[in-house]
């Protein structure tokens, strides 16, 4: 039986042991009348939900996405967030802040900004820990380039950002974040991951998931899967046993999609 259901001896059936989270990554999409007409159209189709379900606006979106969100299944995330409290980090915004818009996740290491904005294993870690002492819930990505994949070093890169990005973390931590396994080839390229090697190269991170808290620990640890997700390959890749969800960026910009994708 898949790793990700439990038997519950009580009732004699297998269950969920992690809740499904699917999380929309706008990226540098949508202004405020955007925001709202997608916010308003996804509301009714997301209501009966199994999964999670977060959207991670622009910051410029995210007072309109907590307002119209509100009493709803619908949970809001940044894009990013600054490891400082406060200070002279212009054009920074601090978890904090964040936090006192009523935000409760943050995507944080994504590759578009490791690649274009010189994010590191280190100030991923950085940001994590800023983002979990103020009570926000990282979702950290991981996830190798082609170069990388054919050159064999999946698993050093893997093992590398995950170590790196969860340093000094405790096992209080874990139930508080969310690893994304976001293979950069599959990123906004429309080549998803088959099911099987996003399946095994997820079972790498869940297994150092183990060596730094305990095996157990990991078990409870949440890891979506991301890069060309969409209504439809989402099926086969929640059958995953290791596949615990999704964040979805070009298919979370239409209401249809991204609720066909968290109906999956
Ligand atoms: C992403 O930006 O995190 C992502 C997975 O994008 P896409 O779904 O468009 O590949």
């Amino acid at each position: 039986m898949a790793s990700k259901y439990v038997m519950n001896k009580l009732l004699g059936v297998y269950i969920m042991a992690r809740k499904p989270i699917i999380a929309g990554n706008w990226k540098m999409n949508n202004n405020k009348a955007e925001s709202k007409a997608l916010i308003e159209e996804l509301l009714p189709l997301v209501k009966d939900a199994q999964c999670d379900v977060v959207i991670c606006t622009p910051f410029t979106d995210l007072w309109t996405a907590v307002d119209l969100t509100k009493g709803s299944n619908i949970h809001v995330g940044a894009q990013n967030v600054h490891w400082a409290e406060k200070g002279a980090f212009t054009g920074e915004i601090s978890a904090k802040m964040l936090v006192e818009l009523g935000v409760e996740y943050v995507i944080i290491g994504h590759s578009e900004r490791r690649q274009y904005f010189g994010e590191t294993d280190a100030t991923v870690n950085a940001r994590v820990k800023a983002a979990l002492a103020a009570g926000l819930k990282p979702i950290i990505c991981v996830g190798e380039t082609l170069e990388e994949r054919e050159a064999g070093k999946v698993e050093e890169v893997l093992v590398r950002q995950t170590k790196g990005a969860l340093a000094d973390l405790s096992k209080d931590d874990i139930d508080n974040f969310v690893i994304a396994y976001e293979p950069v080839w599959a990123i906004g390229t429309g080549r998803t991951a088959t099911a099987d090697v996003a399946n095994d190269t997820i079972a790498i991170i869940r297994r150092t998931l183990g060596e730094i808290f305990c095996p157990k620990c990991a078990e409870r640890i949440r890891i979506q899967y991301g890069g060309s997700m969409n209504p439809k390959n989402v099926k086969e890749l929640m059958a995953q046993p290791e596949i615990d969800g999704g964040l979805i960026g070009g298919a979370s910009l239409k209401a249809v999609d991204f609720s066909q994708v968290v109906n999956y």
